[in-house]
C-alpha cells in the first residue's frame, strides 16, 4: 500500500514541476498581455530561445548552474522555486484529497493563487485572465462536489424552507462565496477611498476574492480575507517602521491573500473550527 502511495506522490510531484514550469510562463507573460502559448520561452536577458533540453523543470537550472547557456547571465531563482512549490503543493493535495475531483479542484486553486501571488509581488498586477478563469472554474467544479460550507444549506433549508438538490446547494455555496467575499472587499475598498480620498487597493483584489470565494465558500473566503489582512498589516508595519519604506509604499495585498488562501486549503479546517467555536458562530 505504501509503495503505491509513494509512487503516486512522486507522480504528483513531477506533474507539479511541469505545471509549475507553465505557471512561470503565466507569471511573466500575463502582466505583459502576452500569449502563454507562443512563442517558445526565451532568455529574458539575451532573448535566445531556450532549447527543450534546457527547459526541464529544476533539473536544467541545476545543470546550467543557474545561468543562461547563451549569455551566461543569472536566471532568477524564482523560476525553480515556483516549480518546486507547485510540486510540493500537488503532493499535499494528493495526500489531503487523494486522486479525486476534489484533489484536482484544489490543485487548480493552488496553481491560480501561486500565479497571483507572484504577479502581484513583481508587478502589482492581478491579471483578469486568471481571476475570470478561476471564477468560472470554481463555479463549474461546485455542482460535482458536495457543498462543504453549509451557508447555502442554512439559507435554503432553514430560512426559505426549500429542499434543493445537493448539486444546486453546492453551486449556490460557490456563488454566495464569490458574491460575499468579493462584495465585502469591494465595500471595504470603497469605504477606504471615501475616507482617505485615495485608493487603498485595486479592483484586482476584489476580482481575486470573487474567484477565491467560488472555490472556498462564504466562511473560508471570509477567513482568507481576515488572514490576508492580518498578514498584510504585519508585513506592512515591518516595511514602514523596520525598513523605512514610505507610507505610500504599496503592499502586494493580493500576494498576502494568496498565501492566506493556500494556508486555508491545507490547514484551514482546524483553524476555522477553532474560530467558529471561540466566536460562537459554529453550530
Ligand atoms: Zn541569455
Amino acid at each position: 500500500m505504501w509503495q503505491s502511495q509513494a509512487v503516486i506522490s512522486l507522480f504528483a510531484f513531477l506533474f507539479g514541476l511541469v505545471i509549475g514550469s507553465f505557471l512561470n510562463v503565466c507569471i511573466y507573460r500575463l502582466p505583459q498581455h502576452e500569449s502563454v502559448v507562443t512563442p517558445r520561452s526565451r532568455c529574458p536577458q539575451c532573448g535566445t530561445p531556450i532549447r527543450a533540453r534546457d527547459n526541464i523543470p529544476v533539473v536544467s537550472y541545476l545543470m546550467l548552474g543557474g545561468r543562461c547557456r547563451a549569455c551566461r547571465n543569472r536566471i532568477s531563482l524564482l523560476y525553480p522555486a515556483v516549480e518546486l512549490l507547485t510540486g510540493v503543493m500537488f503532493v499535499a493535495c494528493y495526500h489531503q484529497f487523494g486522486v479525486t475531483l476534489a484533489g484536482a479542484k484544489w490543485a487548480l486553486f493552488c496553481s491560480l493563487l501561486l500565479v497571483l501571488i507572484f504577479t502581484d509581488f513583481h508587478e502589482r498586477i492581478l491579471p483578469n485572465r486568471v481571476n475570470y478563469f478561476g471564477l468560472a472554474a470554481g463555479l463549474a467544479f461546485s455542482p460535482f462536489l458536495p457543498a462543504s460550507d453549509g451557508f447555502a444549506q442554512w439559507i435554503l433549508d432553514g430560512r426559505m424552507n426549500l429542499a434543493a438538490p445537493g448539486w444546486a446547494i453546492a453551486l449556490a455555496d460557490a456563488a454566495l462565496g464569490a458574491l460575499v467575499a468579493g462584495g465585502l472587499l469591494w465595500l471595504f475598498a470603497e469605504g477606504y477611498f471615501r475616507l482617505r480620498g485615495r485608493e487603498g487597493m485595486g479592483l484586482g483584489d476584489v476580482k481575486m476574492m470573487l474567484m477565491a470565494g467560488a472555490f472556498l465558500g462564504v466562511r473560508r473566503a471570509i477567513a482568507m480575507l481576515m488572514l490576508g489582512s492580518i498578514l498584510g498589516s504585519v508585513v506592512g508595519a515591518i516595511a514602514v517602521w523596520g525598513f523605512g519604506k514610505g507610507r505610500d509604499y504599496e503592499l502586494p495585498f493580493g500576494s498576502f491573500l494568496g498565501i492566506a488562501g493556500i494556508f486555508l486549503i491545507f490547514l484551514g479546517s482546524p483553524l476555522v473550527h477553532w474560530y467558529l467555536t471561540v466566536s460562537g458562530l459554529g453550530h
